[in-house]
């Protein structure tokens, strides 16, 4: 077993990913927390934040963590390669760093994706992706932000806590085009209420370097803006650029991903793919779920493929998203009749400390059976429930499982057992 990277061990999540944008939110979150103090009788002294300790500290816990990785793989008998490998034919791989060629009888291909650097866009070399966001040499006074989807919100959250200017830019009417309105119109307002400023229905034409070093930014509908600095949050792509799959005979598809069956089997015998760079579902627990039924098949001898239904995922906005399965817009296109159970109230912390914030929980239930089909809370630790209700939709609870089951108080999550009765229905595509 050897085990082949050009980079750093941990991949996106732990490197650039999850892991770092999970301590930038703690990091983000400060500002608020001593605001929020003073209603509980603290009184809060001079507050300074440094970047640079941020991303050392951020730097030391991620060097830490790739080390535990190592010694994962070590302790596994796996030989750790620190090169990037290219396929040279079905069977053999070429190390680049010596040249030299090894061969395998089975190959997995897990190199993942990139942030899309959109080509297309004029002067989209002078902006930054989310890999170049965790180690900026300092902190912008502003930033623009382009794209509505998880990276686009998580980051403009991120960086209003810290201090930053922040606008979001967003080609569609409403950000986070695959959640539920509730959430996408909930979240919006919340950021805006914060001092996030959101462009919807617009995108970027182009960029320029001003001669202060700032970006000179045209936009479609909103004219020209001059930020410190342009981040683009576009999606992600895989890759596979250079891997040598022609030669190996395994096929991609027309994003660049490379084609796989319900095993993770590529076109090529003996080589399978998973996580990002099948772009199945771009989610570091799915890819770890993929390499589980990869390993059950091969060499357990127990064929498994990956079940894609039912991810519960969060989104680390301020506040979060928390949501699994259907939004009340799939639903009701899915189902003859559902029942929407919505509530709307300010979390208790609020009360005191004055914030004027909203927590949003939503249940989705298929009338003819009574299925939960959708849960969607936006709040506070949204992310933290969005997981425990995932087993609730995994393991087919009905409505009336949620009913029996008892509240704990006083919490938020409180709320998802006891909304007894539908807030409305949706039959036929029509509101009741
Ligand atoms: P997303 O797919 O979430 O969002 C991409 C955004 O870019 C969408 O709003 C999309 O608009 C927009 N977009 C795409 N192409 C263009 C274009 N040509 N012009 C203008 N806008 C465009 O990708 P991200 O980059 O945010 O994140 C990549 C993936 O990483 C996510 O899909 C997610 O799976 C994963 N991730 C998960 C996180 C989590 O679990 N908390 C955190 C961060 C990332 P539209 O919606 O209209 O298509």
């Amino acid at each position: 077993m050897a085990i082949a990277e050009e980079f750093r061990y941990g991949g996106t999540c732990v490197i650039r990913g999850c892991v770092p944008k999970k301590l930038y939110v703690y990091a983000s979150q400060f500002a608020e927390h001593f605001e929020d103090a003073a209603g509980f009788g603290w009184t809060v002294g001079e507050r300074r934040f440094d970047w640079s300790k941020l991303v050392a500290a951020k730097e030391r816990e991620i060097t830490r963590l790739e080390g535990l990785y190592r010694k994962g793989l070590e302790n596994a008998g796996a030989e750790i390669l620190q090169t990037r490998a290219e396929l040279t034919g079905p069977n053999s791989i070429k190390l680049v760093n010596t040249g030299k060629t090894v061969t395998a009888e089975r190959i997995l291909i897990a190199t993942g994706g990139h942030p899309t650097p959109h080509v297309a866009l004029p002067g989209h070399e002078l902006c930054i992706s989310s890999n170049e966001a965790f180690d900026l040499p300092e902190l912008p006074k502003s930033i623009l932000i382009a794209g509505g989807g998880y990276i686009a919100v998580e980051f403009a959250n991120i960086f209003h806590g810290l201090g930053v200017e922040t606008t979001l830019i967003y080609r569609g009417k409403e950000i986070l085009s695959r959640f539920d309105q509730d959430m996408r119109r909930g979240l919006h307002a919340a950021m805006e209420a914060k001092g996030i400023r959101i462009l919807c229905g617009d995108v970027l034409q182009s960029i320029k370097e001003a001669e202060d070093g700032r970006r000179v930014v045209e936009t479609l509908h909103h004219g020209g803006l001059m930020v410190d600095q342009v981040m683009l949050a576009l999606g992600r792509v895989p890759n596979t650029t250079g891997l040598g799959l022609e030669a190996a005979g395994v096929k991609t598809d027309d994003r660049g991903a490379i084609v796989i069956d319900a095993f993770s089997r590529t076109s090529a015998p003996g080589i399978y793919a998973l996580g990002d760079v099948t772009d199945r579902v771009q989610l570091t627990p799915v890819a770890i779920h993929e390499a589980m039924c990869f390993i059950e098949t091969e060499y357990k001898h127990n064929p498994t493929s990956p079940d894609h239904e039912l991810i519960a995922t969060a989104v680390f906005s301020q506040p979060e998203i928390g949501t699994v399965g259907m939004s009340e817009e799939q639903a009701a296109k899915a189902f003859a009749e559902i029942e929407v159970y919505r509530a709307d109230f300010r979390p208790i912390k609020a009360t005191l400390s004055g914030r004027s914030e909203r927590t949003i929980m939503k249940l989705i239930v298929n009338a003819a059976d009574r299925k939960v089909v959708g849960a969607h809370i936006l709040g506070h630790e949204a992310g933290e429930m969005a997981q425990l209700l995932g087993i609730t939709l995994k393991a087919g609870c009905t409505k009336d499982d949620f009913d029996r089951t008892m509240a704990v108080h006083p919490t938020a999550a409180e709320e998802l057992v006891t909304m007894y009765t539908p807030s409305y229905r949706i039959k036929n595509g029509e509101r009741q």
